[in-house]
């Protein structure tokens, strides 16, 4: 093959105890949790889960000095349970799903919010408020042939060591199970996959100079801090 530009890098993510998980794309499920859906100003009624995309070059690894973004005054934190998927399927059981499932991860949805609510206000995509460059810090992943498969635990998520994201995963509106099956209804799941499960309460502005820290008890922690803007 003769590529007429370099050909784009394979995106991974490491695993615990040896071996790099590459990624297809991240998707993530919306409104996951009861109390969050509230402070976006939604009713936390159990509709549908719906579901938006970063591009898997938005991932950044644990440990990262993450530049603030552009064309943002309002960067928030977003801490959430990652699932990646390790195989391929469509229209999946839920009684199945957990086989689709290869581990398990702690991230940060980060979110340039003023551009997501002008695009939810006029009905436009939200791409430009969550798919932007260094948008997703994802920790390594544990697999689940170690950890098993979390249905509860801690997640929690401090800025310069101050407590402002406290629940637990046992709280998501629609659980792993239940995501995978309904996300694999609309598109074939591949391996490489990977779904950000949802934030609960407590979102809120980051700036440049903060450590952003979170974990899930279980799964694993994360830590980032926010560099000045690129030039
Ligand atoms: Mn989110």
């Amino acid at each position: 093959m003769s590529y007429v530009v370099a050909p784009p890098a394979v995106i991974s993510i490491p695993v615990a105890g040896g071996g790099e998980f590459p990624v297809r794309r991240v998707i993530c499920v919306g409104r996951n949790y009861e109390a969050h859906a509230r402070e976006m100003g939604k009713d936390p009624t159990r509709e549908p889960p719906f579901f938006f995309t970063k591009p898997a070059d938005a991932i950044v690894p644990d440990g990262s000095a993450v530049p603030y973004p552009p064309e943002t005054k309002n960067l928030h934190y977003e801490m959430e349970l990652v699932v990646v998927i390790g195989k391929d399927g469509f229209e999946i059981a839920e009684a199945s799903a957990l086989d689709h499932v290869y581990g398990y991860a702690v991230g940060i949805d980060l979110t340039r919010r003023d551009l997501q609510f002008a695009a939810r206000d006029l009905g436009r995509p939200w791409d430009w408020g969550k798919a932007f460059d260094n948008s997703a810090p994802i920790s390594a992943i544990q697999p689940a042939s170690k950890i098993g498969h979390p249905a509860k635990g801690r997640i929690w998520l401090s800025v310069n060591g101050a407590i402002k994201q406290d629940a637990d995963i046992a709280d998501l509106i629609w659980n792993v199970k239940e995501i995978v099956s309904i996300c694999s209804r609309s598109i074939r799941l591949k391996a490489g996959d990977v779904v950000m499960t949802g934030t609960p309460a407590g979102v809120g502005p980051i700036v440049t100079g903060d450590k952003v820290e979170g974990g899930v008890d279980g799964v694993g922690t994360i830590a980032i801090t926010i560099a000045p803007r690129q030039a």
